[in-house]
């Protein structure tokens, strides 16, 4: 069978090879099975890149993540780069490969396993079975706009400036995405802003509004202040959704609500750009980095890494079944006790990154 989609792996460094190997072995099980039927490259990307290329992201491997269907991004960096130029340094791959894609919704679910509720720093009955989606804007507001800087104001004063700036058409396009996501899923958007204090973010409120009305009326639309929303999102994190909200506060909640669920080594993340034609620009990663201090050991936690391909197929492959499959084969595995280190605890049993990927494999095959 000729293959339909088209899939680029960017393993990058550290811990990144090790839990792209463990992905592999699921991607690799889905192929044999005919059931992802896709066109798989491979590409040095960060430290790898610059230690054989000189560089973190040649202009080959951009073009590639530019044309493939989705792109899966392992981590990037390291101490024995830590040295080189900031323009030089492994990080600058990721920032190359989100402004040349042009990814402007960053998605960030944060999913509490039942079988990991008790790993979060709130109470079990809060979190538990937690399921909830944030879409930050990720290329535009306070962290792009113009004017921008220190400037000396005299007298020994000096000024920093940032500038909070959003046009109806960057909003448009993020709020069309929360809406699509929250049709899948159960149907709730909130949107987060400051509308009480931010012009920039009244337009927000008003183009959401205008959007749920014409476009989307059979999702509910909510608004909240970003200062309830924190506070919403560690008293009753499960009354959510879909939230949608800017660049900086989704910055801010994002990571917040990943910590409910315990764990770096649990947090998808997916980054989407604009649809042309049946194409959207999409890179999935997980939130975690390199992690230097336990790369090359076989302890890294792959089920960040695994959600993240999770959401590739629900996504970008409209593969529903087969990212329920994934999703449920993780929470069966964490309930029959396996755990990698990041999240041993007592009475479970520590297994290697490598263990853990086979026992999801099993479990996938026994589930299909
Ligand atoms: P990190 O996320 O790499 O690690 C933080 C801590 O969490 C470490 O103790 C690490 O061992 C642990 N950890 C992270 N992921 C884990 C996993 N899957 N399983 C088990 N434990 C895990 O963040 P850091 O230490 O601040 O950064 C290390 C390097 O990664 C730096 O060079 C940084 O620039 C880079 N980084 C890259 C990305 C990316 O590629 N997207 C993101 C963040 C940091």
């Amino acid at each position: 069978m000729t293959a339909n989609r088209s899939l680029l792996l960017l393993p990058g460094d550290g811990i990144g090879p090790e839990v792209m190997d463990a992905t592999r072995r699921v991607i690799d099980w889905f192929d044999r099975e005919n059931r992802l039927n896709v066109d798989i490259g491979e590409a040095l990307v960060g430290g790898a890149s610059i230690d054989a290329h000189g560089m973190p992201l040649t202009d080959d491997t951009l073009e590639r993540a530019k044309s493939v269907d989705a792109v899966l991004f392992g981590a990037v960096g390291g101490p024995r780069w830590d040295g080189l130029d900031f323009s030089m340094r492994p990080e600058r791959a990721l920032l190359g490969l989100r402004k040349e894609m042009e990814l402007f919704a960053n998605l960030r679910p944060a999913v509490v396993y039942p079988a990991l509720s008790h790993a979060s720093s709130l109470k079990p009955d809060i979190v538990s079975g937690l399921d909830i989606m944030i879409v930050r804007e990720l290329t535009g507001g306070i962290y792009f706009g113009e004017p921008r800087g220190i400037e000396d104001a005299g007298g020994g004063e000096r000024r920093g400036v940032n500038t909070l700036v959003y046009t109806t058409h960057e909003i448009l396009r993020v709020g069309r995405v929360a809406f699509e996501l929250a049709r899948k899923r159960n149907g709730r958007v909130c949107s987060v802003d400051k509308s009480n204090v931010l012009e920039s973010t009244l337009l927000w409120r008003e183009e959401m509004t205008r959007l749920g009305a014409e476009e989307y009326p059979d999702v509910e639309l909510t608004h909240m202040l970003a200062d309830n929303a924190a506070m919403q999102l560690v008293r009753d994190p499960r009354q959510f959704d879909v939230m949608v909200t800017t660049n900086m506060f989704g910055d801010i909640l994002s990571d917040c609500a990943a910590m409910l669920t315990g764990s770096l080594g649990m947090l998808p993340s997916a980054s989407l750009g604009a649809r042309s034609g049946d194409r959207i620009p999409a890179l999935y990663e997980p939130v975690h980095g390199s992690a230097p201090d336990i790369a090359g050991t076989n302890r890294a936690n792959p089920l960040a890494m695994l959600s993240s391909f999770a959401m590739m197929l629900r996504y970008s492959f409209d593969l529903q079944e087969e990212a329920a499959l994934v999703d449920a084969s993780i929470g069966a595995v964490l309930e029959s006790g396996l755990r990698t280190a990041d999240i041993m605890e007592d009475g479970a049993r520590q297994v290697t990154t490598t263990a853990m990927a086979e026992a999801l494999v099993r479990e996938i095959e026994k589930r299909a």
